[in-house]
């Protein structure tokens, strides 16, 4: 199976990368149908939902007053999990997230784990940790069974597999199956299916994410449509959800307010399949259920985000309704983003989690349209977020390279002084206007030719209008 580095390994060559998916044409061919699928469907939801206004407007209060009192919640959740059995963990950081999973299986001899679909566990590479322990791991929601063949990366917050095509996908199962598969969709899925019931049943552990973790009633919920996160929490005996903090919500009650959203803006339906919630280890009359329960509470950098400009960065529900609509993202997908999170969403906090300096071209990548807020169900105001964060590149020193930070400034100083300003409109119809021939220039010179590379520059006039209204005598008064 073909595949190139940067849609294995997270990397920071932003730019390389984006033009290696921009001259990928199976990726190309991935992308072509998106605008017609997830992003048609999620608009079409929000149509034909008359209150979707007010409901993602209660959603977005809900997470703000909730991450308000994020640390009240959590001990309410902690209390809550607590008293009908279930452990509670804090990682500070990725690192400490894998430690605290490796050490409980370890000391229970758990060497292999299903899994359900979670960004979080991603984020944090709980996979290469506990390979590295000698866990074997099994993803179980088919796109991230496909990925996890491919040794791809997720290149989609909900569809992982979304840059593959049909044939990749056949050949992947089929080596996986060591036979060819019938080339169908349900003739490969009932393998997967057939596949996975296997590894369900021998499983020692069940690792998951978390959509939501209510505070009040200490439960756990998981958002799926296949039915694999049921299975990977009620067949294996031990099971571990990791959560990023701000996945807490107050109330029980507030639940439906979010699943009402989060399906629409998904996938387009008024509810995802199955909607699990997990309360603790089997009771004594429960048949079926996991005779262990912990819940990790991830930090990683949220704490410090919650406390800056860009806390709503936290309100992120994990849709994938702002990737769908991305004119960015349609066209080169999700790897080339580098981090973990890809689209509008992950060029807000893949900067935040992993450092502006590494991600400096992340903010700029985005024509700032506002797709990707009209998509959100809670409002996110991606675009402002990204301006904010081109602001502080501007301004934090080392952020900016020397050379741009030098032009960035010199621009902004000509913009204040309309001395500097006549100076520089003068010089620039006189060297970059001297090019022109027609009204767009298609190479620029020396270090501005980056910016022709994929598109035109606009020709200065001819002409200053500041002279043509000199010449012309159009001032008020007359002719100066
Ligand atoms: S920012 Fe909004 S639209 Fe994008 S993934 Fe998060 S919740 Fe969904």
């Amino acid at each position: 199976m073909p595949g190139t580095d940067y849609t294995r390994q997270t990397h920071h060559e932003f730019l390389t990368a984006a033009e290696e998916a921009l001259r990928d044409p199976k990726l190309q061919d991935s992308l072509t149908n998106l605008g017609d699928t997830l992003a048609k469907r999620n608009r079409d939801a929000w149509a034909a939902f008359p209150q979707s206004d007010a409901v993602r407007e209660l959603a977005r209060q809900i997470k703000d007053d909730a991450l308000a009192h994020l640390d009240e919640h959590l001990q309410t959740f902690e209390a809550a999990l607590r008293a009908r059995g279930g452990e509670v963990h804090y990682a500070t950081d990725g690192a400490e997230a894998c430690r605290i999973v490796t050490e409980i299986l370890r000391s229970r001899g758990a060497k292999k784990v299903v899994k359900s679909k979670s960004m979080t566990t991603e984020e944090i590479h709980l996979n290469d940790a506990l390979e590295a322990d000698d866990v074997e791991v099994v993803e179980t929601d088919l796109g991230e069974f496909i990925v996890q063949l491919s040794k791809q990366r997720p290149s989609h917050l909900v569809a992982p597999a979304l840059h593959l095509r049909m044939p990749e996908i056949h050949e992947l199962l089929s080596g996986d199956a060591r036979e060819t598969l019938p080339y169908t969709p349900e003739d490969m899925a009932a393998y997967a299916r057939r596949r996975l019931r296997a590894d369900f049943a021998t499983a020692d552990a069940g690792i998951t994410g978390g959509n939501f973790a209510i505070a009040e009633t200490g439960s756990i919920v998981l958002i799926s449509n296949e039915g694999n996160a049921r299975l990977t929490v009620s067949l294996p005996k031990i099971q571990i959800a990791i959560v990023g903090i701000e996945k807490v919500i107050p109330k029980f009650a507030d639940l439906p307010v979010f699943l009402k959203v989060l399906a629409r803006a998904a996938t387009g339906q008024k509810m995802s399949v199955y909607t699990s919630i997990i309360n603790g280890p089997r009771a004594a009359d429960e048949l079926d259920g996991p005779q262990e329960v912990h819940v990790v509470f991830l930090d990683n950098g949220r704490t410090r985000i919650l406390e800056g400009p860009l806390r709503e960065s936290l309100f992120c529900i994990r849709c994938g309704a702002c990737l769908n609509v991305c004119p960015i993202y349609r066209n080169i997908g999700g790897h080339a983003y580098g981090g973990i999170y890809a689209g509008p969403i992950g060029a807000v906090i893949t900067p935040l989690y992993d450092g502006l300096a590494a991600n400096h071209h992340l903010p700029h990548a985005s024509s700032l349209c506002g797709a990707c807020q009209a998509a959100c169900p809670v409002k996110i105001q991606i675009p402002e977020m990204l301006i904010r964060l081109r602001d502080k590149l501007h301004h934090e020193p080392g952020e900016l390279g020397w050379a741009e930070g030098k032009a960035y400034g010199l621009w902004a100083r000509s913009m204040r002084s309309p001395r500097l300003y006549r100076l520089f409109t003068w010089l620039a119809t006189r060297t970059v206007g001297r090019l022109r021939k027609s009204r767009w220039l298609t190479k620029l010179p020396g270090a501005l030719h980056g910016w022709t590379k994929t598109r035109d520059f606009p020709s200065p006039a001819p002409e200053r209008f500041r002279d043509w209204w000199e010449r012309e005598g159009a001032a008020p008064g007359g002719k100066r």
